[in-house]
């Protein structure tokens, strides 16, 4: 059962998509383990907001997502939160071996600025646990670039066009990069980045292809099976808009997505 009371007179909330789980109450009475709420408490977020209350239980089901809510109502830790538990359930030496095989996961942003605001979230929580960061977005030479990536990272944050550089002239390869993340893709769209994401996306040894059914109970299943056989990206798309060219451009790399609106009222 939903619970619809959470912030209801505050805000409109449109929600579509099968299986959706209940919101988040507040950071403790989650799935959220102890080691990410030290660090909630540490940076001193006392409620999460109503993008993350919604938008952080349907990413813990690893699945797609479109997060639309405007600007300053904290969608990067709506998308972080479960991406670095995404990470952390990766078998650790693993990651250790196959780092020349490049990052678990890219987050795409539109301009330095934002890559650097989302580097900086995805620091405060990923250092403490283990979880490396490097972005990918101009000001340092392709050799510089290249020897920062060469000493690893699970993340990856990336301007579209400056990551086609690199993927281009050969300094990172996305081999095992299965999770990815488009945020502000309105902007993204506005700055013309579309064909880029398409060359970045081609780099990457997965589909987001689905086994076809309209059969709910036997979904899990199906999937399992299907996953067994085949890499697949799980694809999440945050933006604070959504015009018709970003509905296009969720329409043709994401796969069946939960889609979360969050309008505020007045
Ligand atoms: P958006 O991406 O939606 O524009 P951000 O993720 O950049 O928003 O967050 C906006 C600001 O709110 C940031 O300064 C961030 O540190 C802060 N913030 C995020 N989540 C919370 C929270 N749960 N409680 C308090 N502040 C938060
Ligand atoms: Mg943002």
């Amino acid at each position: 059962e939903r619970d619809w009371r959470i912030f209801r007179e505050d805000y409109n909330i449109s929600i579509k998509g099968g299986r959706i789980p209940n919101p988040l109450r507040s950071f403790e009475e989650s799935d959220i383990k102890k080691d990410i709420l030290d660090i909630i408490e540490k940076v001193g977020y006392t409620e999460p907001t109503p993008i993350q209350r919604q938008a952080i239980p349907i990413g813990f089901q690893n699945r797609d997502i479109i997060g639309v809510a405007e600007t300053g109502s904290g969608k990067t830790l709506a998308f972080l939160i479960p991406l670095l538990v995404w990470i952390q359930s990766l078998p650790k030496l693993a990651r250790l071996e196959d780092a020349d095989q490049g990052p678990y996961a890219l987050v795409m942003a539109p301009t330095r600025e934002l890559a650097n605001q989302i580097e900086e979230e995805s620091n405060k929580f990923g250092d403490p646990l283990g979880i490396r960061t490097v972005s990918v977005i101009g000001g340092l030479s392709r050799e510089e670039q290249g020897m920062k990536l060469r000493m690893g990272c699970e993340i990856v944050i990336a301007t579209p066009g400056r990551l086609v550089d690199v993927l281009e002239n050969r300094y990172l390869v996305l081999n095992q990069c299965t999770y990815v993340v488009f945020d502000e893709a309105d902007k993204m769209i506005d700055m013309g980045f579309e064909p880029d994401v398409q060359k970045i996306l081609s780099h990457m040894p997965v589909t987001n292809e689905k086994p076809d059914t309209d059969d709910a109970e036997n979904e899990d299943t199906l999937m399992k099976n299907f996953l067994s056989k085949h890499k697949y990206r799980q694809t999440v798309m945050f933006t604070a808009t959504m015009p018709p060219a970003v509905e296009r451009l969720a329409r043709k790399y994401l796969r069946r997505p939960a889609y979360v609106y969050i309008g505020s009222v007045g």
